[in-house]
């Protein structure tokens, strides 16, 4: 069958589309910047209806820019960032208010007061997944209370992908895929539905939640792009990227650094508790079958980069880190703690603030690039540390996302974990996932076609012993948050 995919990859700073040809090769790209907004301290939001019209415009874009026919489109993917809460009105499909995002932790004192109340246990048991402002829930809760909505308002409440999937599709379809699904914090993973008792719990018992669906499946036709077109993958940011490293066997991880990082280990149809505060989710679920993941999640990871791009005006692009690191004094001792918006796991503390240590007259723009990339790698160290101990063994990683282009990072990281990187010619695995899903869900392959189409960029083997900085670093986390 010959045709194209179209995959919509809705990330928290930027939207993107993607065309790829019928051997799930890349063709062309269109992307657009997301506005970030701060209103209060920890707070993030984005502008709903700046999200949805960068999707028209980059869908619109590609398909104009390549002299596309509807017809010619074998079916969309859509992949997303998780957790980020939409909320929009049922009949017009108008948002009614601003996004909240993954990093918005206005609801830590609700998440606070509830673990005082001893709930995390069950809310753990359940979801795989801790109380945290992180997930959906809390959001949920807090824009039904502050917008003041009750059991007869009408509107819709859901993730970034059923907010999509809702507009594509004038409203007709209202579902979410079951990725997105495990990460709101409703739904319970080993029965696989919402869980009355969780609803119960974030007071969200009158809201109409969205069907969920398997990752390749049919998500409904959209009409905005001059015909009918299919929507047949979907899939949550990290779990796309999962399918797209083609992570489909037990032990094998992937690790995305892209704002935030995101480590995730297939487990199979083990649902593994993690003893070191990792998450328990679902990565994907195809022909029945679903397979758990054990995650690692930071929430800054690309985003210091960005910090010092923009804050700090060290550099003009991200990848001049690259070359100023390596330029820099590599026993300076300077360290950074990244947490600019709480800290994810394996601590879990969602007031923490970022701070440097070790500054002396000598530390200068390169040594603090080198420190940011050094944090990083430190924190993926954490994760992985706290993933062994839980049972898993792990002998190589492979890499993805925007700093994973940063050689000296991918060095660092395989000095810091002692652990083989392999680096994919493509590292936009997220929309490569999310394309490979909406392949499987149109029929066009299946996920045993899949397994031959990773192809590696780069090896990065451990040179260099980082076991002394790694621990003087945590001596200076622990300071930080003690
Ligand atoms: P997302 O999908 O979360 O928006 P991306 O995977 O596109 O993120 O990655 C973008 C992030 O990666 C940005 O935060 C940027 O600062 C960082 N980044 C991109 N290229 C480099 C590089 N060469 N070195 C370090 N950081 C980089």
């Amino acid at each position: 069958m010959k045709g194209f995919f179209i995959t919509i990859d809705q990330g928290t700073t930027s939207t993107r589309a993607i065309l790829y040809d019928d051997k799930i090769k890349k063709v062309d790209f269109t992307q657009v910047e997301i506005t970030q907004y701060y209103p209060e301290e920890g707070w993030v939001e984005h502008d709903l209806e700046e999200t949805w019209l960068s999707v028209v415009s980059c869908v619109s874009n590609l398909i104009k820019n390549n002299s596309l026919k509807p017809e010619e489109v074998v079916s969309i993917g859509i992949t997303n960032q998780r957790e980020t809460v939409a909320i929009w009105d049922k009949k017009t499909l108008k948002p009614l208010s601003r996004a909240i995002v993954w990093q918005d932790r206005r609801t830590s004192n609700y998440c606070q007061k509830m673990k005082d109340e001893g709930i995390e246990k069950a809310i753990k048991e359940k979801t795989g997944l801790l109380l945290d402002p992180y997930f959906s829930a809390s959001k949920m809760k807090w824009l039904k209370d502050n917008l003041e909505l009750n059991k007869n308002s009408n509107y819709l409440l859901g993730t970034i992908d059923t907010f999509l999937i809702s507009k594509l599709t004038e409203g007709k379809s209202f579902f979410t895929d079951i990725t997105n699904a495990s990460r709101t914090s409703l739904f319970n993973i080993q029965e696989c539905k919402y869980d009355e008792d969780l609803l119960k719990i974030f007071d969200l018992e009158d809201i109409q939640l969205p069907e969920v669906k398997e990752n390749a499946d049919f998500f409904g036709k959209t009409e905005l792009f001059g015909g009918k077109i299919k929507i047949c993958g979907v899939a949550g940011d990290q779990q796309a990227a999962l399918v797209g490293q083609t992570c489909f066997d037990p032990g094998l991880v992937k690790s995305t650094y892209g704002t935030g990082c995101f480590l995730m280990l297939n487990t199979g149809r083990d649902l593994v508790k993690s003893k070191n505060k990792l998450l328990t989710t679902i990565g994907y679920k195809l022909n029945n079958e679903i397979t758990y993941a054990l995650e690692g999640s930071i929430f800054i990871a690309g985003s210091s980069i960005q910090f010092l791009r923009d804050k700090f005006k060290f550099f003009e692009k991200a990848k001049e880190s690259e070359e100023l690191a390596f330029k820099a004094e590599k026993n300076s001792n300077v360290f950074l703690v990244p947490a600019f918006t709480g800290l994810g796991a394996p601590h879990w503390i969602p007031d923490a603030k970022g701070a440097i240590f070790g500054l002396t007259l000598n530390s200068g723009i390169e040594e603090l690039t080198l420190a940011t990339l050094e944090s990083i790698a430190f924190q993926t160290r954490e994760l992985l540390d706290a993933m062994e101990s839980d049972g898993g063994k792990i002998s190589s990683i492979k890499i993805d996302g925007g700093m994973s282009n940063n050689s000296f990072f991918s060095q660092l990281l395989a000095d810091t974990l002692k652990t083989e990187i392999y680096r994919p010619k493509d590292i936009e695995t997220t929309a490569l996932g999310a394309t490979y899903l909406a392949a499987i869900g149109s029929g066009f392959a299946t996920k045993e076609d899949l397994k031959d189409f990773w192809k590696i960029d780069k090896k990065f083997f451990p040179k260099n012993d980082l076991d002394h900085k790694f621990k003087t670093w945590q001596k200076y986390l622990k300071k930080l948050i003690d």
